[in-house]
This record gives C-alpha cells, sequence and structure tokens, in this order.
C-alpha cells in the first residue's frame, strides 16, 4: 500500500492552496481528485472578481485557479486525478483510503493526516418542495454554469431564476448575455442573498427584475418546462393565496444554497456543525477526529475564494503540526448569541496551541449598519472591531492577535455584537 503523510481529498482552490503549504514544510502527500482535470469549481467560473484580496487583481476562476496549480505542478506534488475516495477507515497511526480509479481499479492508499477539501453541493429542487412535474429545464445554477461555460450548450431560451444566491445572479447575467431571456429572479426571503457587488452588475446591469418575498410554487410540463407558477410569500415564506403568475418559460434555473459536502467526515465520526453544516474545528480547523482536518467550503460555504485558499493554508499548517506530534489539547467553546451571528468558524480554541493569530470567520443574521464585533475571554474583552455594515451573505473575519492574551484560566470565549 501506498503511503503518504498527508492525503487531501479535491483539488479546487482549497486542495491546491493546502498542498503548496504542506510542500513548503517538506512532507509528502498526494492530492486525489474524482475530476480529470484540478481546480474545483473555478474552472466553470469564467467571470472576474476572483482574487481580489489575495492578489489586489480581479482574476477569472480559471486564472485564479491557474496561479497555484502551476505552483504545484512546478513542485512536482502527485495528483491521482479521476480518482474517487470511496471510503476511510481509521487505523492506528492514520487513515486508509479506499480510492477507485480507471487504471488502478480499487486500491487503498495510507496516510498520516487527512484534510478535507471537497467542497461543497447545491441544493436541489427537491430540497425545496416544488410541485408538479420532473420535465427536463430545471437546473442547479452550478449545472446550468457548466453547460454553457464548458460545454458550449444554452441550457434554456426563456428562463426564471429561483433564489438570489451568487451562483444564480452570475447565471442570470450569463444566460443574458449568451442570448436567453432571463424574466426575473425569485427570493422566498426578503433581501437577496447574493452579494451586493453582483446585484448591481448581474442584475441591475441588465435590468433584469429581482422579485423578494416571493418563490416558484408549481413547475409546468411534462417533456420539457412550459412555465411556472411564481407566488408571493408571507413572513414564515408560506405562499399568498391570490398572488399566483403563470410565467411561460422553457428553463428554471436553481440557486437555492450550497451545503458542505460531507459524507467521508460523517462516515469517520466527524462531529457537524448545525448552522455551518460543515464540521466543529478548532483553531487549526482540525476536527474532533485527531489529524482530519477541514477547509474551504468543506468547511462552511464562502462567498470569496480568497478565504477558501486562506483557510487551506491553515489546516495544512494544522497538518504538519500533528504529523510533527507538536499539538497539545485542551480546547475551549466558542460561544455566540444565534439571534445575532448565523456562525462563528473555528467553534473550538485549543489553548495549548497558541503559536498563530486565530482567524474567525463569522456571518450576522441580520442587515447591521456600524455593528460592533466583541470577543471576550471570560469576562475580558480581547478583541473590538467596528464594521460598517454586516450582511448574511457577505462572511466577514476577525483577527484574534493572540499576544498578550492569557487563555489558560478561562473556560470559554464568547462572541458579542453591539448594535
Ligand atoms: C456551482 C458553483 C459555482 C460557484 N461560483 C462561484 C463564483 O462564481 N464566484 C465565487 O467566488 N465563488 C463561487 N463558488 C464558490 C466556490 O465554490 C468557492 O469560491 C471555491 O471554489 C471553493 O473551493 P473548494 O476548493 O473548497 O471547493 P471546490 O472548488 O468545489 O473543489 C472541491 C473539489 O473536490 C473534489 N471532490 C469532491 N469529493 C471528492 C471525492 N470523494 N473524491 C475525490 N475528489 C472529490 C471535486 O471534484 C472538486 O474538484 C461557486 C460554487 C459552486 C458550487
Amino acid at each position: 500500500m501506498e503511503q503518504y503523510d498527508v492525503g487531501i481529498i479535491g483539488s479546487g482552490p482549497a486542495g491546491l492552496a493546502a498542498a503548496i503549504e504542506i510542500e513548503k514544510n517538506g512532507l509528502s502527500q498526494i492530492i486525489i481528485e474524482r475530476e480529470n482535470r484540478p481546480g474545483g469549481i473555478l474552472k466553470q467560473c469564467i467571470h472576474d472578481g476572483f482574487g481580489l484580496h489575495r492578489f489586489k487583481e480581479r482574476l477569472s476562476g480559471p486564472e485564479y485557479a491557474e496561479r497555484f496549480l502551476t505552483e504545484v505542478i512546478n513542485k512536482k506534488i502527485p495528483i491521482y486525478k479521476n480518482t474517487f475516495v470511496t471510503e476511510i477507515k481509521k487505523d492506528k497511526d492514520g487513515f486508509v483510503l479506499t480510492l477507485v480509479n480507471s487504471d488502478k481499479s480499487i486500491f487503498e492508499t495510507h496516510v498520516k493526516a487527512l484534510i478535507l477539501a471537497n467542497g461543497c453541493r447545491e441544493r436541489t429542487a427537491k430540497q425545496v418542495f416544488i410541485h408538479g412535474t420532473r420535465p427536463s429545464g430545471v437546473y442547479t445554477a452550478g449545472t446550468a454554469q457548466y453547460f454553457v461555460n464548458i460545454s458550449g450548450y444554452l441550457p434554456c431560451k426563456k428562463c426564471v431564476i429561483l433564489g438570489s444566491g451568487d451562483i444564480g445572479l452570475i447565471m442570470a447575467r450569463r444566460l443574458t448575455l449568451e442570448g436567453a431571456e432571463v424574466c426575473g429572479v425569485y427570493e422566498a426571503k426578503s433581501m437577496p442573498s447574493g452579494l451586493t457587488r453582483n446585484i448591481a452588475q448581474c442584475l441591475n446591469d441588465f435590468d433584469i427584475p429581482l422579485h423578494l418575498s416571493s418563490t416558484v410554487t408549481k413547475i409546468h410540463g411534462n417533456e420539457r418546462v412550459e412555465a411556472v407558477t411564481v407566488q408571493k410569500v408571507d413572513g414564515h415564506f408560506n405562499p399568498i393565496d391570490g398572488t399566483e403568475e403563470v410565467i411561460e418559460c422553457d428553463g428554471l434555473i436553481l440557486s437555492v444554497g450550497l451545503i458542505p459536502e460531507n459524507e467521508l467526515a460523517k462516515s469517520l465520526g466527524v462531529q457537524m456543525d448545525y448552522h455551518t453544516k460543515g464540521p466543529i474545528v478548532n483553531q487549526r480547523l482540525m476536527t474532533n477526529v485527531k489529524g482530519v482536518f477541514s477547509c474551504g467550503n468543506a468547511l462552511h460555504v464562502n462567498d470569496l475564494v480568497d478565504y477558501v485558499s486562506e483557510s487551506a493554508e491553515i489546516a495544512a499548517r494544522g497538518a504538519v503540526k500533528h504529523i510533527k506530534k507538536q499539538d497539545r489539547e485542551e480546547q475551549i467553546n466558542v460561544l455566540f448569541d444565534d439571534s445575532k451571528f448565523l456562525y462563528i468558524v473555528p467553534q473550538k480554541i485549543n489553548i495549548k496551541d497558541l503559536d498563530e493569530d486565530i482567524i474567525f470567520y463569522f456571518r450576522s443574521k441580520e442587515i447591521v449598519k456600524d455593528a460592533v464585533v466583541k470577543i471576550k475571554a471570560g469576562d475580558v474583552e480581547i478583541f473590538k472591531r467596528k464594521y460598517p455594515s454586516i450582511k448574511p451573505p457577505e462572511m466577514e473575519c476577525a483577527c484574534l492577535n493572540i499576544k498578550d492574551i492569557d487563555f489558560s484560566t478561562e473556560n470559554q470565549i464568547t462572541f458579542e455584537m453591539k448594535i
């Protein structure tokens, strides 16, 4: 059986950034990717806006991925492509991965630490309970993006977009540019789910209407979508009778959320956070299963790829410490008021492992202007920052400088938001 120090599942921006960081520390590693080309979802994201934080440039998805992939190739980091991880089992000094590919059929590889960088998946129509038949023409926004940008097909001529997630907004613009008519974006919530810049650049600039507090309640058509019924919803997302409108179209594009992909993690006994739908981790992004790290969209859904790469580098440094047996453990919980915050990552702090500043990623539950976010260790305030505008679609960061902070006697970290 092949043996490596670290196994990285996924070669999207998270997997590639983790691999480069592992390589700097001289450990052996293998990247495992189920697709035939590395780069993850960025391969199909041909619009720009990637890398603004990290490179101070407006790169397209493939350009952003290429910067990392070039380094991975130059450093001769091995990637198993077209290879699917089907099973992971823990043994006394690491993990045995069962892999499947067409060259070697089913085979096993042993790794001492595992970085889960396997991204997220899209919610489907079934998960949002749309009644009616199942004709062709109903696509998730990611599938529509793949058809247009990779396969060169236009999946519909006239469509309705359900959900105002970023991928849906980007596809509203993309389909319009390719000659399709986008009748409107329908969002059940009273505020958009996507980034403000995407509302401006993808909808407003193309006169595509955004209908808030509205949803699609029925799909019409047998072989092919012929129309959809849209309806207003009340504060509890229940359709309001009498507001039905039938819109003729041949496509319904769903942009109703992403879910971290964690079947493999769950099979190992990794504990999940119901707020993020990803693993519970400490500041090294290590899960409760020692030696298993999570990053990128597998950990929580990121709106900016720059944070995906950053989290992967944190996880990789954690894996290095774990393998070098430099990690000691005494964890405390990070608490927050879930009427104000949607989530905070990491959810735990290992107070015996404090040689790096701690980056917290969080989202607020509501739109808040001039929010003051404080972090307390017990009763002592250890972080305070004013955020001019916090919105649920835009993930925020708080970087905690751990110098001069004594966590030893405290038993919990608390996030507070003053409005
Ligand atoms: C459809 C879609 C479109 C998006 N568009 C944008 C956008 O326009 N702009 C933006 O900023 N963000 C976009 N995002 C968010 C984007 O996912 C992140 O910015 C970033 O690409 C996530 O990186 P990642 O490495 O965590 O995951 P991914 O890029 O999804 O990479 C995960 C990789 O893991 C592989 N994998 C998964 N399971 C296994 C397995 N069992 N075995 C082997 N390999 C496996 C996958 O094939 C994939 O290559 C989009 C997300 C999706 C789902």
